[in-house]
């Protein structure tokens, strides 16, 4: 059985006062028979005093991003995986489409950080999807290959149990489009039996989150979609009752 996860990624939102806010309306909201597993992602900053706030509540907390770099060293402005470990983060997102779209992060780089986060003992949620010029062109699963490929060579198919893969359409991000329930399946299907190929066990285990225009009135459709384990949410996941809705809707 793979529980769902339900992962809010608040990119360059908020402030102080909005982080305690939103991390206090979550655990007071969320019950504590919740079938799913939820993780926030605040920015860098916020990161220490939400580890903090959360203290021994089921919510996890995880990174928008890592240095690629392991260990220590002159690499100013960067935030090593270990760092984020020290501070109780269990997650980290990794190649999120904003990442490689705006500052330009390859498919070597995104396996590299997949790699330096699992050598310090997170779990790295590795993001791939297709644009929407890819998508016309039929090249969907053809990127999401790659993408995988990169990982796959960098990594070995093993590394994929202490992993949980996003796909996030990049046309559906942030635009208010979402990919149909059969879309999104079908992408999720391919994922999984691509993983399939190189270890059936593994694939199976394996939790492929849905993110892309993700809220409460389309989040159970899509969620119901057998590959799909659960969300990787943006937009709605900073107000708390939207939030704690797509979580409901995933069990
Ligand atoms: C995201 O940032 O990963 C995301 C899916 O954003 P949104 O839910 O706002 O589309």
């Amino acid at each position: 059985m793979r529980k769902p996860l339900v992962a809010g990624n608040w990119k360059m939102h908020g402030s102080r006062q909005q982080l305690d806010s939103l991390l206090g309306g979550l655990i007071d909201g969320l019950s504590d028979n919740a079938t799913a597993e939820v993780l926030v992602c605040p920015a860098f900053v916020y990161l220490h005093e939400a580890s903090a706030r959360l203290g021994d509540s089921a919510i996890e907390l995880g990174a928008q991003n890592v240095c690629a770099q392991a260990g220590e060293g002159a690499f100013t402005g960067e935030i090593s995986a270990a760092m984020l470990a020290d501070i109780k983060c269990r997650y980290v997102i990794v190649g999120h489409s904003e990442r490689r779209a705006i500052y330009a992060e390859s498919d070597e780089q995104v396996a590299k950080k997949f790699v330096a986060a699992q050598a310090a003992g997170l779990i790295p949620v590795l993001c791939v999807g297709e644009t929407l010029d890819e998508r016309e062109s039929g090249a969907t699963e053809a990127v999401v290959a790659r993408q995988l490929d990169a990982v796959l060579d960098e990594a070995g198919v093993a590394a994929f149990s202490q992993s949980v893969l996003a796909y996030e359409p990049v046309w559906a991000i942030g635009t208010g489009k979402t990919a149909s329930p059969d879309q999104a399946q079908q992408v999720h299907g391919f994922i999984r039996s691509k993983i399939a190929e190189k270890d059936v066990k593994i694939a199976g285990l394996l939790r492929i989150l849905y993110g892309g225009s993700v809220k409460p009135g389309n989040a159970a459709e899509i969620f119901a979609m057998a590959d799909v384990d659960g969300g990787l949410i943006g937009g709605a996941s900073l107000k708390v009752d939207d939030f704690l809705a797509i979580v409901r809707a995933a069990g």
